[in-house]
């Protein structure tokens, strides 16, 4: 079963579902020509699909575009349904920074002809995270701030507050529509900058300058 590492102690914890948001940043949703959500945009990642830093990122051979989107990644800790706003960050249990990695190509077609997006999303090494620190490391989740650098080279930047619907929304929305479960985990959406990765690149991801992960794509 896949799990992540929860710092400081290097807990292991293994991972049920993953829930990712789209269409969460404003700018992201002008890049790819996107309407603007009026509630969140809710997919799955299959757990399988889920990396740590001891592996490479493989790149499918049905895609010839796969994008990194660079995200705030939530651990659920508790149990919870209907959970309001307001108990929201009781339910969240780590904070990492990861990578959304998304066939672009495919998605679009999918999305053109109105089916589901999970070949686009679900591929092999298509969810990578960085460890996880404890909410309390953290002062603010509304003030996250976090990049991607591509070999050296700055390509994504953001931060929470820029959210269109904050992780407290988040947490909300999802447990409206079933029970979020310890080991969950969200990935929050991604900020403008997307862009394409290809073989032997080097991908660099930091929030807050306390959290660190380096990934390196699969071939060269
Ligand atoms: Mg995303």
């Amino acid at each position: 079963m896949p799990s992540i590492n929860l710092l400081p102690d290097n807990t292991r914890v293994d991972v049920g579902t993953i829930y990712g948001i789209g269409r969460n940043y404003v700018r992201h949703v002008e890049e790819l020509n996107n309407e603007m959500p009026d509630e969140p945009v809710l997919f799955l990642k299959p757990a399988a699909s889920l990396i740590t830093q001891t592996r490479q990122i493989e790149l499918p051979a049905f895609s010839t575009d796969i994008h990194h989107e660079v995200e705030v990644v939530l651990l659920v800790g508790r149990e919870g349904r209907n959970i309001t706003k307001d108990d929201a960050l009781h339910h969240v249990t780590g904070v990492a920074v990861g990578l959304d990695l998304t066939a672009r190509d495919t998605q679009s077609a999918l999305r053109d002809k109105g089916l589901p997006w999970t070949t686009s999303k679900g591929f092999e090494t298509a969810a990578c995270v960085s460890d996880f620190l404890p909410i309390q490391r953290f002062r603010d989740l509304g003030k996250l701030h976090f990049r991607l650098r591509v070999n050296g080279e700055l390509r994504q930047e953001g931060d929470s507050s820029l959210m269109i619907f904050p992780v407290p929304a988040i947490i909300a929305h999802i447990s409206s529509i079933i029970t979020l479960q310890p080991g969950d985990l969200i990935f929050t959406g991604t900020p403008h900058g997307v862009a394409r990765i290809a073989p032997g690149d080097q991908l660099d991801l930091s929030l807050e300058d306390i959290l660190r992960a380096g990934f390196t794509v699969a071939g060269s």
